[in-house]
This record gives C-alpha cells, structure tokens and sequence, in this order.
C-alpha cells in the first residue's frame, strides 16, 4: 500500500472529496491504484452487485468473494452460480475451517442458538480475516441508511489491521450514500439476476438458521438473529474503528 495511503488525514481527504464524485470514478481510482489487491466482498444482497456490476462495465475486474458459512440458503448458492455465469466469473467462497458438522462435535448442536457471537466468529470473521491479510483494499456494499452502526460509515476508511506487523487495511464503501430503493432500481434496470427470497419477504440474506423474513416496513435487518440484541455479524466490527 502506497504510505500517503497509511495516513489517516489523507484517507479523510480523499474520502471527503468521495462524497461528490460518482461511483464509476470512486471504482476507478481504486482499480488504477490497487488493481486486485482489491476485491469485493458479497453475500449478493444488491450492493454488491451493482458495485461488482459497475466495475467490469469499467474494466475493473476485481476479485469477489464471499463468505459460505455452510448455512446458507440454496437460493444464496444458486444466485452465486447465477453470477459466475453471467460474468464470466469465479466467486471465491471462504469456508470455516470446520464443517457444520465438526463445529457441532466440538462445540454442541445449533452454537447459533446459543452463542451466536462465537458461531459468526468461528464461520464468518476468521475466514475473512485470513483472506483480508492478503488484500490493501476490502470493498463492501455497506449502506448508511441499513443500522445506526453503518450510518456514520465513511466512503473510504483506514484501519490498522495487524498492530504487530504494522498493517493497514483499506475499506472502501462506494455505495455508502445509496438508498435500498436506489440499489432495487439499478438492478432492475441492468436485469441483474438477485436472491429469490427477497420476493419470500427477505430484506436481509445471511445464514438460514438467523434469517427470517420481515415486514415491508420493518428495518432492513430487522430478520436477523431475532431474539438477540445483535445486529451485526461481526465482520463489520471486528476491525475496531477506523483511525
Ligand atoms: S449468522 Fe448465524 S449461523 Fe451464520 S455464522 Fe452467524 S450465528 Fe452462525
């Protein structure tokens, strides 16, 4: 990574002037930059999309990949191949270092019925922390407007990755500003295929044991780890704040 990038002032900077510039020019900026050390992490859930999208309509061709926890929908399974055809593409699935199975001999059946935070750890944050040690730049489809923890959600954002080893990891949120009905048009207009729950009244598509379908004017991740006081997996958090 380039140092002026290790600066915390100069990644403010430049993530202020993100605010006014268009996602095809945020995406390129990064591409001529970072070129694949840069990818897109998905659980196609539409931003993704639209940024995965907008980046081979440019050029940039960046690596997807995606967490498959072993608990996934076949739906999520069958929008993912889906993709790859579409594009062309091979979508990298990190997977636990345990199997479902294994997790179960170890730990007990249904860890996400009782220790929830440990289950996304062990299936989600570890896969994704191995994964970003080898990347300068995480691209999300994070959105203010999806929780109170999102909405202060900067455009670009540094973080210290490994204080050992003094690494930096770059996060980029090119859709930051976009509203659900923003990312539904854009799909719909470029006819992205997209998860077949969503028409099942799923507004937000993680793992089947922690995902149930909501209301239209429930909160975007109101079906998630219902009975719980959780509303992020941890992938988004594990990182501490950006500096
Ligand atoms: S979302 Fe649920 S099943 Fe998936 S990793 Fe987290 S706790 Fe486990």
């Amino acid at each position: 990574m380039p140092e002026s990038l290790k600066n915390p002032t100069e990644v403010r900077k430049i993530s202020k002037g993100f605010e006014k510039a268009s996602v095809e020019e945020i995406l390129r900026w990064c591409w001529n930059r970072f070129g694949d050390r840069a990818a897109i992490g998905t659980s196609f859930q539409g931003a993704g999309l639209v940024i995965n999208h907008i980046s081979r309509s440019l050029g940039c061709n960046f690596p997807l990949f995606t967490l498959d926890t072993g608990l996934l929908f076949p739906e999520t399974l069958e929008l993912k191949a889906q993709l790859e055809t579409r594009y062309g593409i091979s979508i990298e699935s990190l997977i636990p270092e345990q199997t479902v199975q294994e997790q179960e001999r170890e730990l007990g059946p249904e860890l996400w019925n009782k220790k929830p935070n440990l289950c996304c750890t062990l299936r989600k944050v570890i896969p994704l922390q191995k994964k970003l040690s080898n990347l300068d730049v995480w691209i999300t489809g994070i959105r203010r407007e999806q929780t109170a923890e999102r909405s202060q959600a900067g455009i670009l954002e540094l973080y210290h990755f490994d204080g050992i080893m003094d690494r930096f990891i770059l996060k980029l949120n090119p859709l930051a500003n976009w509203t659900r009905d923003q990312v539904q048009q854009f799909l719909k207009k470029h006819d992205i295929p997209v998860n077949l729950l969503i028409s099942k009244g799923y507004r937000s598509i993680g793992c089947q044991p922690c995902t149930r379908p909501v209301g239209a004017h429930d909160s975007e991740r109101a079906g998630r780890w219902t009975g719980f006081d959780k509303a992020e997996c941890g992938i988004h958090t594990f990182l501490g704040a950006n500096i």
